[in-house]
């Protein structure tokens, strides 16, 4: 049985207090939902993740990761974190190829790669993110595009380690923009993307994998997205900023 996820992706937002704050309500209100097997990930900037990963350690059901890594082991890196560092403070997952990424830090299929790679050398799981640009759908080369970004990002690693990985659709067009996928449009490209990774790795492993929809995802419209066949939870950006919202969009999943 594949796993039900709700992560949240605060990107670069929040002082540390607030951080903290937002966390304790998590906690709280996630106690109230104790039938509930949710598999709930919090993505906080980098130097919040040892407060952060401390002060959820009695939650099981809420995780910490980072969202992002080093494609480097250590050395003369100025300013990057590396996946070793990360599990040091006990970092369970990782964001990697976030669109914003992608698009302002030249992140490639290539680099997404070798980031994945050092994350499950050192048992963190990532969660390898993917999407289409406006554009590329409007010119119909989207299904080549997230082929593309399977095929070189993570289709290099064996069938034991893929099972280790989440894999998050994200159209670009969707991210921050209100703009939310129809239903049709993500249960569509879901399902490629199973079907993709049935095609490499076996039913087997495909009908296992945790497939996330991202892009203006909220309280309002959560529960219809994550109620598709192939859709098995969400990554959230702006709607994990409040605790109100984040917890009705953990609510909403089947
Ligand atoms: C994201 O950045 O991963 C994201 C899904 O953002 P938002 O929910 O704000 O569109």
């Amino acid at each position: 049985m594949r796993k039900k996820i709700v992560a949240g992706n605060w990107k670069m937002n929040l002082l540390k207090e607030e951080a903290q704050a937002l966390t304790a309500e998590l906690i709280g209100m996630i106690k109230d939902e104790e039938s509930r097997p949710v598999n709930v990930i919090l993505f906080p900037p980098f130097i919040y993740i040892n407060a952060l990963t401390q002060q959820a350690n009695a939650e099981t059901r809420i995780s910490i990761g980072a969202q992002n890594c080093s494609d480097k082991l250590s050395g003369a890196y100025t300013g990057e974190v590396s996946a070793p560092m990360l599990a040091s403070l006990g970092c369970k997952y990782v964001l990697v190829g976030h669109s914003e990424r992608r698009s302002y830090y030249g992140e490639t299929n290539q680099s997404c790669a070798t980031k994945i790679d050092l994350a499950l050398q050192n048992n963190i799981s990532p969660i390898y993110c993917i999407g289409e640009t406006l554009n590329e759908r409007e010119s119909g080369i989207h299904f080549d595009i997230l082929k593309k970004q399977l095929e070189e990002g993570i289709f290099y690693l064996n069938k034991e380690d893929f099972s280790k990985c989440i894999i998050a659709y994200e159209p670009v067009w969707a991210i921050g923009t209100g703009k939310t996928a129809s239903s049709d449009q993500a249960q569509e490209i879901h399902k490629f993307i199973r079907q993709t990774v049935a095609a490499k790795y076996g039913n087997e492993t495909a009908e296992n994998c945790s497939i996330l929809y991202g892009g203006s995802c909220n309280d309002q419209n959560a529960k219809e997205l994550f109620n598709l066949p192939d859709v098995d939870g969400g990554l959230i950006g702006g709607a994990s900023l409040k605790s109100r919202s984040f917890t009705n969009i953990i609510k909403s999943l089947p």
